[in-house]
């Protein structure tokens, strides 16, 4: 069976103290999770330490949403995926759509901190999506495959399924409380698993865990995570709140 997951993007938002009374009740609520399902909480780089001592059940991480693309060096105000290992975190996001728009990162410097991140032994969420024009156009399956293969494509069968999984955000749905339909989800996800059969094979692809991310509720994950090749949700405003969080993870097949 593939991996299930389900994980929390807070980006810029909550406290220390908020942070670490939404995993406690998080887990407390989700319970124990099967031994194929994941719950990961990407929090801003300050609460990692603190929140990860509160992260104690089985299956549950903490991530962070980004890291340099430099194993070190002077590079002012950034974080390496070094110092994120060194406080216990193995998980981190790169590429979402926010961090390419806002902080102009292309796919080229995706691909070096992908890098980075292999040779680090880290585990990479790796988003990918296309913007509403594209979508509109009809042009989003080249888009997203630029996106993988200018990114992805060029690391090892063995580095992609050890290391990595791919988060589908279509830019459109992102916190805009549109989300895509079921079928536009299943379809980008079953072009996305037919890339990669390409690129690494049978094996390698119907192992692959695929996310879901843009406006994913409680209302539409259990829909969503039905789709038969959608295995999970990267979730941005519901999961700043256990009572909107709790049901996504439970809808997780
Ligand atoms: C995200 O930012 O990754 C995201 C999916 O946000 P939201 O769920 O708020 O659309």
């Amino acid at each position: 069976m593939r991996k299930k997951i389900v994980a929390g993007n807070w980006k810029m938002n909550t406290r220390i103290a908020d942070g670490k009374q939404l995993v406690e009740q998080i887990q407390a609520q989700a319970g124990k999770l099967d031994s194929h399902q994941y719950v990961i909480f990407c929090a801003p780089f300050t609460h990692l330490s603190e929140v990860v001592s509160n992260v104690t059940n089985e299956n549950y991480f903490v991530g962070a949403q980004n890291c340099n693309n430099h194993l070190s060096g002077a590079f002012t105000g950034e974080i390496s995926a070094g110092m994120l290992q060194g406080i216990g975190i193995k998980h981190v996001i790169i590429g979402h759509s926010e961090r390419r728009q806002y902080f102009f990162e292309s796919n080229e410097l995706l691909k070096s901190k992908v890098d980075t991140l292999i040779a680090e032994n880290m585990q990479i969420i790796f988003c990918c999506g296309e913007p509403l024009e594209i979508r509109e156009a009809n042009n989003q399956n080249d888009f997203v495959a630029s996106q993988l293969s200018e990114s992805l494509f060029h690391l090892s069968a063995q580095q992609i399924a050890q290391q990595v999984v791919i988060a589908y955000e279509p830019i459109w749905a992102i916190g805009t409380g549109k989300t895509a339909s079921s079928e536009q989800a299943q379809e980008m996800h079953s072009f996305i698993r037919s890339l990669i059969q390409t690129q690494y094979g049978d094996e390698v692809a119907d192992s692959f865990t695929l996310l879901y991310g843009g406006s994913c509720n409680a209302q539409n994950a259990a829909e969503l995570f039905a789709c038969k090749d959608v295995d999970g949700g990267l979730i941005g405003g519901a999961s700043l709140k256990a009572e909107t969080f709790v049901p996504i993870i439970l809808a997780m097949p």
